[in-house]
Order: structure tokens, then C-alpha cells, then sequence
């Protein structure tokens, strides 16, 4: 593999030595707009970036847009507003072609890739979200760099994201990314429209203020959807679940390469880390029933291991897989709140039993744990 660098110096939100990037890349990056190719040399440079990122041990996710763009340009669609059909076919053919290209540009870093289609549904079903959430998990234990995309062929108006700066912060918080990178067309935020004499570009925002708010204008490129105001949403998304974002010119060649040098960007910073909003937002839940510790699982909670059903003596009230429980001591002590991956009836019938029991027990194999780690508030 080349050995690549990023360099630049270590400064507020700098990308390196973070553990987990989204990198979310706009359609008008990806795709020629006259000629609705793919623009290989771009996408090239990129998988460079990718690649060192990679090697400095960093996560990296894609979310790229381009279905239906690089779709318009395989079907000869031209450049005018698509009905809703057109533009889900044209999504259905230029996906395949999108996921092989980052598969092609990846490949020579043996960088192995992968393709999510997401809708909606995916991050706000609590149940669908902690699945989507333990598959980037694997994906990302095992080295490979997820490629992400709306789900547009399939996704209508009511389980759409819309566009992929939400869906790139959405991404970013069920990852438990910490940085998110806004690849577009503009460096960043500005005061007023960029044009507009007086604008002066914002390098840093701390907080999301109703005054930010006002100076997003609503203007997209064209090709890709989400204008400023789409990306300030995205902002508030990420940064309240602990994840920083930054808005960076991509049109250049190697834009993270670019942004470790000190480009002009947009950093939005987080007060919280990702696990510890992640704490706060399953600490603040309502649990829906609770389970009954014994003094091993008690033990080994404390330090920082999965409750097994092994360790449960006792299950109370209704619940469903994803939903929130009161997690009790051995003398009903509260120590917290978790999320259970089994319903209440399968916790009953696991209970006090080995992982390896699981299966035999319920006819189905489920997940080792009862309440993940990462799925608790103590
Ligand atoms: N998901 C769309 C596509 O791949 C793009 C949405 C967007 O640009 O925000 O074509």
C-alpha cells in the first residue's frame, strides 16, 4: 500500500487523530454536470485521502450522493427536473455504477468497500437505528470503508431524508463518528451571501445561535439538493450527539489532504464527546420496564462489560427490542438506565441462562448480550 500523509499541523478539530469520520460528498463533486460522467480523476485523489486516513488508524464512512445524477446521464435524461419515477430509476442505475466506482477507487489502497442504502425509517426507528448502528460496527471492526447513500429508489417523500447532509449527520451520530465532513461547493459559512460585499467567512461556530441560523442562505448547486440552511440542520444534529462538523471546499484535488493544510472551512465544535451524548440521550429516556441484577453482573457492569442474560434474576413490565430499561441491583438499587436488544418476553425466557443458551431457548439466535455496553447510562 503507498504510504500517504496528511499533513499539517494539530489544531482545533483537525482531522488527525480523529477515531471516526463521515465524509459527505455532494453530487456536483462526483459527476460532470454537462456530461453526467464521473469525474475519475476527482474520485481518485479522494480514495488517496481516504486511504491516509485510513492508515492513521482513523474510521472513515462515505456518504456520497451521484445516483441520480450519474442515472440522468447513463439514461441520457438531461438536466431538467425529474418526475418522481424518473428519478428513482435514474437513481436505480446510476447506484450501481456509484458503489463500483468508489469500489475501483478504493481497491488498489486494498481498501475494501461497502454499499448502505438507507431511508428515514433507518435512524429514527429506534429498534432499525441500534441494527443500522451494530452493522457500521462490524463494517468498520473489520477495516472496510462503508459507502452510504439515501435509499432513493425506493425512499417517497414521507420516509425520505431529503438530502445527504442530513442523512450524512444522521450517518455520523448512529456511527458515533466524531468529526463530519461536509464536502461542497463553498468554504464554509459566511455572514451574509458570499457575494455580497461586507460577507465575512465564519472559520469557527460554537454554538448554533438563532443568528446563525439567519445567515444560511437556501441556495443548492444545482445537482445536489442541500443548500446552507440544509447543512446548519445537519450541524445542529451532529454537534448535539458529540460530533463536530466541519464545511470545507471539495472541489480541489485531495480536499481532506487540503483541510489538514489549513483550508478555509467551517468547523462547528461539540461540547460532549459521542459517548457521553450518547449517555445523556439513553439516560434521559423513560425505561419501559427493568431487569434484575445479580451481584457478578453488577460487577462486571462496573467494569464496563455487556450485561449477559446470565447475570439477570429477574424481569419486570412490557417492553421491545430497542426500548429502555431500569437496570436494578441485586436489592432493586437503581444503577442505570440501557437499552435491551430483546423484547420483555425473550428477557423472561433467557434469563439466568448463557449466551450459548440463547438459541436453543428462543428457536431463533439473537445478539450475546441482553444490554450492550455502548447501550447504557450508569
Ligand atoms: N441521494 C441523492 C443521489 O445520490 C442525492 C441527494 C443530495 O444530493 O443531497 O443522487
Amino acid at each position: 500500500m503507498a504510504t500517504l500523509t496528511l499533513a499539517g499541523t494539530k489544531r482545533v478539530g483537525a482531522l488527525a487523530g480523529a477515531k471516526r469520520v463521515v465524509i459527505k460528498i455532494g453530487s456536483a463533486l462526483l459527476v460532470d454536470r454537462d456530461s453526467g460522467d464521473l469525474r475519475v480523476e476527482w474520485l481518485t485523489g479522494l480514495a488517496e485521502d481516504v486511504a491516509a486516513l485510513k492508515a492513521a488508524g482513523t474510521d472513515v464512512i462515505v456518504v456520497s450522493s451521484g445516483a441520480i445524477a450519474l442515472g440522468r446521464g447513463a439514461l441520457s435524461l438531461g438536466t431538467d427536473a425529474l418526475a418522481l419515477e424518473e428519478a428513482q430509476a435514474a437513481a436505480a442505475v446510476g447506484q450501481i455504477r456509484l458503489a463500483r466506482a468508489y469500489e475501483e477507487a478504493l481497491a488498489p489502497h486494498d481498501l475494501i468497500s461497502a454499499q448502505l442504502l438507507l431511508t428515514l425509517d433507518d435512524s429514527s426507528n429506534r429498534r432499525r437505528y441500534l441494527n443500522t448502528r451494530a452493522t457500521f460496527a462490524a463494517l468498520l471492526a473489520r477495516g472496510v470503508v462503508p459507502i452510504v447513500n439515501e435509499n432513493d429508489t425506493i425512499a417517497t417523500d414521507e420516509i425520505r431524508y431529503g438530502d445527504n447532509d442530513r442523512l450524512a449527520a444522521n450517518v455520523a451520530v448512529m456511527a458515533g463518528a466524531d468529526i463530519c465532513v461536509l464536502l461542497s461547493d463553498i468554504d464554509g459559512l459566511y455572514t451574509a451571501l458570499p457575494d455580497t460585499p461586507g460577507a465575512r467567512h465564519l472559520p469557527l461556530v460554537k454554538e448554533i445561535t438563532p443568528e446563525i441560523e439567519a445567515m444560511a442562505g437556501d441556495a443548492g448547486s444545482g445537482l445536489s439538493k442541500g443548500g446552507m440552511k440544509t447543512k446548519i440542520m445537519a450541524a445542529r444534529t451532529a454537534t448535539a450527539a458529540g460530533c463536530a462538523m466541519v464545511i470545507t471546499q471539495g472541489a480541489v484535488h485531495r480536499p481532506l489532504a487540503a483541510l489538514q493544510d489549513g483550508a478555509s472551512a467551517t468547523w462547528f465544535t461539540a461540547t460532549l464527546t459521542p459517548q457521553q451524548a450518547r449517555k445523556a440521550w439513553i439516560g434521559a429516556m423513560k425505561p419501559k420496564g427493568g431487569l434484575r441484577l445479580d451481584a457478578g453482573a453488577v460487577d462486571a457492569m462496573g467494569r464496563g462489560k455487556s450485561l449477559l442474560p446470565a447475570g439477570v434474576t429477574a424481569v419486570d413490565g412490557r417492553f421491545g427490542r430497542g426500548e429502555p430499561v431500569r437496570l436494578e441491583g441485586p436489592d432493586g438499587a437503581a444503577l442505570g438506565i440501557g437499552l435491551s436488544r430483546y423484547t420483555s418476553d425473550e428477557a423472561q425466557a433467557i434469563a439466568g441462562h448463557r449466551s450459548s443458551e440463547i438459541a436453543p431457548i428462543l428457536g431463533y439466535p439473537g445478539r450475546a448480550a441482553l444490554v450492550h455496553r455502548d447501550d447504557m447510562a450508569l
